[in-house]
């Protein structure tokens, strides 16, 4: 076995706030909590639409608000880029919404259809999600910096009827393929403005002329509701089919991994072109009836604290690589900043170093919460939770109602196999395969037209992550690599994380990749792509420092045996390393499917 990640022990355990604890003391008793749990009962606690017809994402996130008490209540704040606000109440959503999904209907557009959108982050992308639900048709969000290629191959392959663009992106990524795509019947301009654009609607005067209120479309549990696209980390994206019944875990989950309550203003800083910025971004805290807000900018260290502090944010969705961006530009920043509203910080997207996780109670008087999902599931499996401590560097304890386990790897990294059953792992602090049973509600239901690809994924009744993972003596999941990333030296199973993790613990080390390369001794050794700290520069001796580091902490067969400087690792457009790349990129060999990195060469 690896010489194992030993983040338990070197890195204290985090025991919580008070607040935290008052916020869910249900929660401390974690066996209680899970075995009290059922799916059902969550269902119960959510209306579904009036006179019994089934279940409607966009009901549950906005007009079960809207027709109660909150009405008035301010659902989404959009922060313009000067810092000023405006709003959407719940009843105003109510009501934009139910106007675009006439506005669909009218355009021919019906149950199953696919809407996608090709957008920032403006009010009519919000209002688009949530009215293509209310219509019975299907919401598929494309990220708005994807290139006129990956915006092809997504439309195609899912079939997009309508797209929700605006003038500037249809001109420079759709008008070079619209030939290709004779599925696309409509293209709504949010800025059409005064000069018709040809080929396109203007989505403002359909808007405007459509009635206001209709009857939410009658959708069951298992109808199609989204199809989001996994970010491509390994390969060519994969389109995940999720069903309305999905709303039933973005409720649970909400509570349990984000801890959300009415009275949060509540922030996710993932895009909505991105499963975490549906589900967690507009799905899950509207469902709890939260005040949700919007940046309509991009990412920058200084915005983002004042927005945290001006907005009074009590609860941030956020990504370890916004987390080691804010790290990088150092822990007096956050300073200057008043963030005493904020109780509860969280992150997602990949493994979170154990390193953040401290520094977060530093910079903002709390540790962050990692949970771990996938586009697949649809919604957070494993976390750690509000009430309960924290072990830096893990990811935490499956979620109520979610069974997780580890399936034994063969020597090829197949699942073990004994009389047909897959064994799992039984010993603690052992490498395995992440699973997971199916049967919670946001589990997809298919990878869209690709019928074999999806049955591959499931093995002896469990669905296989494509994640390394071991689990502690009680119970908490630590994350060792993805099962293409992982790296085999001399019989050791080395995992990029941990390496990457102890990388960032020296001085000078902001962010690192880590992959293998062949060796003609030990099979494969590891070779790291390290960015440097502002203030620190490249040198020989410094990457010495680094190395000699690196072998205190792991030992000489587990640290990287070379190791290069970089400015800038690539990642995919959602924030994760490339390390697939900075391998091809080392061998020469072809790159792959690359349409969603977002720091090409
Ligand atoms: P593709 O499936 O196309 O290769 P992807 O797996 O990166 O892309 P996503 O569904 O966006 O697409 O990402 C899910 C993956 O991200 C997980 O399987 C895991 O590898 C990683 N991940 C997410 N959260 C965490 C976490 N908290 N810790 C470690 N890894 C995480
Ligand atoms: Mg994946």
């Amino acid at each position: 076995m690896t010489a194992g990640i030993e983040s338990s022990t070197r890195w204290p355990t985090i025991r919580k706030h008070p607040l935290a604890l008052q916020v869910q003391p249900n929660l401390l008793d974690y066996d209680a909590t899970c075995a009290a749990f059922s799916w059902d009962a969550a269902r119960s606690e959510l209306s579904g639409p009036p006179d019994g017809r089934g279940v409607n994402i966009a009901y549950e996130a906005v007009d079960r608000h809207a027709n109660g008490a909150g009405g008035a209540k301010e659902a989404l704040r959009f922060v313009r880029a000067d810092g000023t606000t405006h709003s959407l109440s719940y009843a105003q959503l109510a009501e934009r919404t139910s106007r675009f999904a006439s506005v669909l209907r009218e355009l021919g557009i019906g149950r199953g259809d696919r809407v996608f959108s090709l957008a920032g982050r403006s009010p009519e992308l919000y209002t688009a999600v949530l009215g293509t639900l209310k219509n019975a048709s299907v919401f598929c969000p494309l990220f708005s910096a994807f290139g006129p290629e990956p915006v092809r191959q997504r439309l195609q392959l899912g079939g997009g009827r309508v797209l929700i663009t605006t003038r500037a992106l249809y001109r420079k990524k759709i008008v070079p393929i619209r030939d290709e795509l004779p599925e696309l019947r409509h293209v709504l301009l949010i800025d059409a403005g005064d000069e018709p654009e040809p080929g396109t609607l203007d989505l403002a005067t359909l808007m405007q002329d459509a009635p206001p209120y209709g009857e939410i479309a009658m959708t069951q549990r298992e109808d199609m509701a989204l199809l989001h696209f996994t970010s491509g980390t390994t390969g060519t994206p994969k389109g995940a089919i999720h069903v309305h019944d999905a709303v039933t875990a973005h409720y649970a989950t909400g509570r349990f991994a984000l801890d959300l309550h009415p009275d949060d203003i509540y922030w996710c800083t993932a895009d909505p072109g991105w499963v975490t910025g549906t589900s967690y971004g507009v799905i899950a805290p509207l469902v709890h009836g939260v005040t949700v807000i919007v940046d309509e900018e991009e990412m920058n260290t200084d915005r983002w604290y004042r927005i945290l502090a001006e907005q009074g944010v009590t609860v941030w969705y956020t990504a370890p690589t916004a987390l080691r961006m804010l790290m990088k530009a150092g822990t007096e920043r956050a300073a200057d900043y008043d963030l005493s509203a904020l109780r509860f910080v969280a992150s997602v997207g990949e493994p979170l170093n154990p390193e953040v996780v401290v520094w977060g109670q530093e910079a903002f008087g709390q540790p962050v919460h990692d949970n771990w999902w996938q586009t697949e599931t649809g919604g957070i499996m494993i976390s750690n939770y509000a009430a309960t401590e924290i072990r830096p560097g893990s990811m935490g304890r499956p979620l109520p109602g979610i069974a997780a386990d580890l399936v034994a790897r063969d020597e090829q990294g197949a699942p073990l196999l004994r009389d047909g059953e897959v064994v799992l792992v039984t010993e603690p602090d052992t490498v395995g395969e992440l699973a997971l049973r199916p049967g919670w509600p946001s589990m997809f239901r298919g990878y869209l037209n690709e019928e074999e690809r999806y049955r591959r994924c499931f093995v002896g009744g469990w669905y296989l992550t494509g994640d390394l993972a071991k689990r502690d003596a009680d119970g908490y999941y630590w994350f060792v690599g993805r099962g293409d990333d992982v790296i085999k030296s001399s019989g050791h199973l080395i995992g990029p994380f941990e390496v990457e993790s102890s990388l960032m613990e020296h001085a000078a080390v902001a962010e690192a990749g880590v992959i293998g390369i062949p060796d003609a001794v030990a099979g494969e050794v590891v070779k790291a792509f390290v960015e440097l700290r502002a203030g620190w520069e490249p040198s020989d001796s410094l990457r010495l420092d680094i190395i000699g580091f690196a072998r205190k902490r792991l030992g000489a067969a587990v640290a990287p045996r070379e190791l290069e400087f970089t400015t800038g690792l690539p990642k995919t457009r959602s924030g994760k390393i490339l390390r697939r790349l900075l391998k091809a990129r080392e061998l020469g060999l072809p790159e792959g499917d690359t349409s969603t990195v977002e720091v090409p060469r």
